[in-house]
């Protein structure tokens, strides 16, 4: 496949309390990305605060590490043709109330925070976000290449 791509997804504990994984992967899969790695766990600080390294220090930080190590999440690597801008675009924008219906955000949430999803932005977060997610993924394809 030409242009494929990996991309790492979070169905966030928002997604999971409101038992809406099923619903959510079912979209990923049906527009055609395979799931590559999948996982259910529950993080601590540290893991949250190298996911989210670029927004350590802002004024949202805190209530955002509260919320991502509140409860069980689901971590999956997803892959397909140009999957990082695809899963982007499955997700929409970043405030659920700004999201266009359609999108994930837009047709399950109306807040900021809590949005259920996250997904990579550009090829070298997939790769930093993967390595930190599932670094045995990293060594398997290391080992097969
Ligand atoms: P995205 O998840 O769309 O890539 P960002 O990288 O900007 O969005 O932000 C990371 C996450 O931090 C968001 O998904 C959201 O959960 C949270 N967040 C971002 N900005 C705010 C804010 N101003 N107030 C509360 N939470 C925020
Ligand atoms: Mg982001």
């Amino acid at each position: 496949m030409t242009d494929k791509q990996r991309t790492l997804v979070l169905l966030k504990p928002d997604a999971v309390e409101r038992h809406l994984i099923g619903e959510i992967i079912g979209r990923y899969e049906s527009r055609g990305l395979k799931v590559r790695a999948i996982q259910m766990r529950t993080i601590d600080a540290d893991l949250a605060r190298a996911h989210y390294a670029e927004h350590v220090g802002r004024e949202y930080y805190q209530d955002l590490e509260d919320f991502i190590t509140s409860g069980p999440l689901v971590a999956m690597v997803l892959e397909g043709r140009k999957a990082i801008q695809v899963v982007r675009a499955t997700n929409g924008k970043t405030d659920c109330a700004d999201a266009e219906p359609g999108t994930i955000r837009g047709d399950f949430g109306t807040q900021k925070r809590r949005n259920l999803v996250h997904a990579s932005d550009s090829p070298e977060s997939a790769a930093r976000e993967i390595g930190l997610w599932f670094p045995d993924l990293l060594e398997q394809d290391a080992e097969a290449a």
